[in-house]
């Protein structure tokens, strides 16, 4: 079993373990949601179900993210800046470091994380929300060198 699929499974033996179907639908939107592999929109999602199966309505793709964001298995990131709010499979805490050129998200695994959000609950007195997605903002890596040669042309 590869990778991909052996993570569809999860996906949906964690919605058939909530009491849910598992429906033709549901398996289409885990796929494209696993196919797109980043931190696709809905409409991204829906594109991606279509084209496979143009039968499932765009209201049957978006009424199984929220299933799916009510269950935790994906996670919807606002990004500042973005009409669109976007999905992410990773439920882990992670930093999701966002391009302000191009939009690009990168996720970033660390185990310090936890401890920086430990200490910034405890400084700030604020109750934290780490399931709302960490999210820094910069310029990635090609835009960072296309910012380098725009400025160096000048
Ligand atoms: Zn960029
Ligand atoms: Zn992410």
């Amino acid at each position: 079993m590869n990778q991909l699929s052996s993570k569809l499974n999860r996906l949906l033996a964690q919605l058939e373990a909530s009491g849910r179907r598992v429906t033709t639908q549901r398996i289409a939107v885990c796929e494209a949601l696993l196919a797109h592999s980043g931190h696709p929109t809905a409409a991204e999602v829906y594109q991606h179900v279509h084209a496979a199966h143009p039968a499932i309505s765009q209201a049957t793709v978006y009424n199984t993210l929220s299933a799916l964001e009510e269950l935790s298995l994906i996670r919807v990131l606002h990004i500042v800046g973005d009409d669109h709010a976007h999905y992410d499979l990773g439920v882990d805490p992670h930093v999701n470091a966002v391009c302000t050129r191009c939009g690009r998200i990168t996720d970033i695994h660390t185990d310090t994380l936890e401890a920086l959000l430990g200490l910034v609950a405890t400084r700030s007195g604020y109750q934290l929300s780490p399931s709302e997605g960490v999210i820094v903002y910069g310029l990635c890596p090609e835009c960072a060198s296309i910012r380098a040669a725009e400025v160096s042309s000048f």
